[in-house]
Order: C-alpha cells, then sequence, then structure tokens
C-alpha cells in the first residue's frame, strides 16, 4: 500500500484557477473493508465547468466545499478488490476526485475494457461525458436535419470536435469556429468540417456572413459571448441555439456578458436551450450504439492531449481558459 496524494481546494479563485487554490495532502494508506475497491487514479478528466464548482454559484452540482478534496471524474485501475463486481486488473471510470487514489464501494464507478479503446482516455473522452454531451446536446436539443447549417464553437476542443463529426456523420454543413490557424486546420482538415473561422484573427460576423449566407440552423454553443451574439444575428427560421457551455465567461470577475442580440430569436422563431448531460445518462447506452459504428468507420474520432502529474492539475485546468488545449485535455497520473 502506498501513501495517497490529493489535491485539495482551499481557496475560491478570483479569475484564474491558480496554483496556491489548491494544497496537496498525502494520506496514510487505509485497511479495505468487505465490499470496498480501491482504484488506482490513471487519468483524470478536466473540464471548463470545474471552475464554476470552485465557486459558490448556485449551479447542477453544489460548490466543491473548501477543504475538500477537488471533484473530477476520472478512470483507473482495480488494484485491491473485496467486492466480487470488480476484479483487480479491471479498469473502472466514475467521480474519482483529484487524486492518486481511490477506496470506494464501486457505487458510481463503471467497469469498462480499456483494452477495447485505442486508448484509455477515450473512457473519459468520446465513450464518456464528452461523446454523451456532443451527441444529446446536438441530436436532443438541436434536433439536426441533413442538408442544415450547423456551426459549433470550441470547435478543436473535447466536445466541440465530437459535435463537428457527428454533425457531418448526420449529413449537415458544419462551420467550426476555433482560436489559431493549427486548430482551424485540424477543424477542416482532419475533423471534416466544410468551413472554419478563427475567431481570434477573423471578424466572427463578417466570416459567418460568408460562410453562411442563408442563415445557420443549429448553433452548437460552447463559449457564449461574442460568438453568440454573431450567431444570433444570422438566424434561420426556426433556428436552435444549445447552449452547452459558456468558457468566454467563466472567469468573470465582473457582470457575466449575457446575449445583446437575443431579439432575433423572436423574428426567426427561434429557441435557445440549454442542457445538462447528467439528464441524460441513464441513456448512454442509445448514444454508444449511435456513436460506435461511427468511430468504426472512421467518422468519429478524440484527439487527447495529455498533461503529466497530479501537480500541474491548476495548469490544465488554465490550459482550457487559454486555449491551449488541442482536443479533450486529461492530467495523466
Ligand atoms: P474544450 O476542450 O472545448 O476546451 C475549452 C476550449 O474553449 C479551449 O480549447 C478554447 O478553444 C475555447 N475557449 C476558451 N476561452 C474562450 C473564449 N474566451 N472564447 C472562445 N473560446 C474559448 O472543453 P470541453 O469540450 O470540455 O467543454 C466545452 C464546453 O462544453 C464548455 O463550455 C463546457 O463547460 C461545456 N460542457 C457542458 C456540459 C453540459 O452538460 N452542458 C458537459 C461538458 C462540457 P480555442 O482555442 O478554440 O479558443
Amino acid at each position: 500500500m502506498t501513501t495517497a496524494r490529493a489535491l485539495h481546494l482551499v481557496s475560491r479563485p478570483e479569475g484564474l484557477p491558480k496554483d496556491s487554490d489548491f494544497e496537496m495532502r498525502e494520506a496514510a494508506p487505509v485497511e479495505l473493508q468487505d465490499g470496498q475497491i480501491r482504484i488506482a487514479v490513471k487519468y483524470l478528466s478536466i473540464d471548463p465547468a470545474m471552475r464554476v464548482w470552485m465557486t459558490e454559484a448556485k449551479s447542477y452540482w453544489p460548490p466543491v466545499a473548501l477543504g475538500e478534496v477537488m471533484r473530477s471524474a476520472g478512470i483507473g485501475e482495480v488494484i485491491e478488490s473485496k467486492n466480487e463486481k470488480f476484479e483487480v486488473g479491471s479498469w473502472a471510470s466514475g467521480m474519482t476526485g483529484a487524486r492518486s487514489e481511490l477506496v470506494s464501494e464501486g457505487k458510481g464507478m463503471q467497469r469498462f475494457d480499456a483494452s477495447k479503446l485505442p486508448h484509455p482516455g477515450w473512457a473519459l473522452s468520446i465513450f464518456g461525458a464528452t461523446g454523451l454531451t456532443a451527441y444529446f446536446g446536438l441530436t436532443d436539443i438541436g434536433h439536426p436535419k441533413a442538408g442544415e447549417v450547423l456551426v459549433v464553437s470550441a470547435a478543436a476542443g473535447a466536445v466541440g470536435s465530437a459535435v463537428v463529426q457527428m454533425g457531418k456523420a448526420l449529413g449537415l454543413r458544419v462551420i467550426g469556429v476555433a482560436g489559431g490557424a493549427d486548430k482551424c486546420a485540424f477543424v477542416k482538415d482532419i475533423l471534416g468540417a466544410d468551413e472554419a473561422i478563427d475567431y481570434k484573427n477573423e471578424n466572427i460576423s463578417a466570416a459567418l456572413r460568408r460562410h453562411c449566407p442563408d442563415g445557420i440552423d443549429v448553433y452548437f454553443d460552447n463559449v457564449g459571448g461574442e460568438i453568440l451574439d454573431a450567431v444570433l444575428k444570422r438566424l434561420k427560421l426556426k433556428a436552435r441555439i444549445v447552449l452547452c457551455g459558456g468558457i468566454s465567461q467563466y472567469n468573470a470577475t465582473g457582470e457575466i456578458r449575457g446575449p445583446a442580440n437575443y431579439l432575433s430569436l423572436i423574428s426567426a422563431r427561434g429557441r435557445m436551450e440549454g442542457f445538462v448531460v447528467l439528464d441524460y445518462l441513464h441513456r448512454a447506452e442509445e448514444a454508444m450504439a449511435a456513436m460506435t459504428p461511427w468511430v468504426k468507420a472512421g467518422k468519429l474520432s478524440s484527439k487527447l492531449d495529455i498533461v503529466e502529474g497530479l501537480e500541474n492539475f491548476p495548469e490544465a485546468m488554465r490550459r482550457l481558459y487559454a486555449g491551449a488545449n488541442f482536443g479533450k485535455q486529461l492530467v495523466k497520473l
């Protein structure tokens, strides 16, 4: 038995999360009780919403309390077991928290076969909450139809890159919005978007006018702010805006920027709807049934961006807000 390490939240950040908002603490090994398993955590999922969980803001989950281990999804290998559902050597995923080792009754942990995935990290990307977010946000909230125009923001990120590929698989014309030439090349050349807009170097309104001359049917919004406002000006009749996230606002220290152009939803008879992936967990098999053939056909893949070391968890978080991550941000332990 080794000494486990865990990253505790010790202060609520102002603006970007800092290293000093966390404290690494060691815990003495504990004996397993009947029914328990010990998981060596191998990868942690880094999610933009973590910044929200660190505040006292009302959200779909309670805030992480000061002193608590930072909330995080993770995957790991069972290294000791007194629970017949999890044998030693099996892999499990769930809300492990930002820790090197988890002792658990197995409740809320899902077993998966890592040998069947291109990389175990896929259990946190396409075949985890990221894939479910992309799939149900697009299909259940976006109601896409073949031939329609889909715009996706943060298109080179974890959720966005999945939405771009799913949009193409469903026969839509897809325009991805991402920061920088490299990411835009990836969105077009690798993910297969019809067009990519570099919002950091192009005027987003002018680019949307050029690429969507007849308007936008579905907008999958990961960022909010200026891009959402630009899209609102170009809605087609009965357009749907999928409110998945608003990363451009997560570190705001003042008022959050709301959509200035929302009145265009009236003339477009449009709809803007938020959703939380947790409400779809019970339908995971439905998403897997749709996504697996796309993966097998090479239409859906996942790029992983891996930072090493639990101590680099805060830096991995900051990468998301700087746009330094390329694909799904993970921390490897
Ligand atoms: P990503 O992998 O997409 O990483 C975040 C990306 O956001 C960055 O790479 C960056 O890309 C972009 N970004 C950062 N700041 C800005 C900004 N100011 N303006 C525009 N783009 C910005 O993260 P995820 O795929 O994990 O998450 C994407 C979104 O989905 C987030 O908003 C997240 O909160 C949300 N989400 C929602 C869920 C739900 O249930 N509703 C579940 C999971 C995620 P670039 O370099 O292109 O700027």
